[in-house]
């Protein structure tokens, strides 16, 4: 039997992209905290970053953490399905 490495077979190749908001980001730390990969680490300034992208498996739990919506990962090419909030908030904000 060959060995892997821990993690490997959950490991997701797609390309992902971390949207911060830090307009809203108060740098509380609870996306990293509660990311069960530890995909994420804190920049120098406090914000959430990639710490290991390639170990994100697109849970979301970091969104639903979030208290001020301020993070979202998006997976390419999802731009439509996982943009939802934007369009939520763009709704909220015509007055649809
Ligand atoms: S949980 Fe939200 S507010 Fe807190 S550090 Fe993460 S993105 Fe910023
Ligand atoms: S989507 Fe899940 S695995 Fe990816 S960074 Fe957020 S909490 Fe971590």
């Amino acid at each position: 039997m060959h060995k892997r490495e821990p993690g490997a077979a959950k490991r997701s190749k797609r390309v992902k992209e971390l949207r911060v908001y830090k307009d809203w980001c108060k740098r509380c730390g609870i996306c990293v905290s509660f990311c069960p990969k530890e995909a994420l680490e804190k920049d120098p300034r406090g914000y959430p970053r990639w710490r290991e992208k390639e170990a994100c498996v697109l849970c979301r739990l970091c969104e639903l953490r979030c208290p001020d919506f301020a993070i979202e990962v998006v997976e390419d090419g999802g731009k439509e399905e996982n943009g939802r909030r934007g369009r939520e908030e763009a709704k909220a904000h015509s007055g649809q």
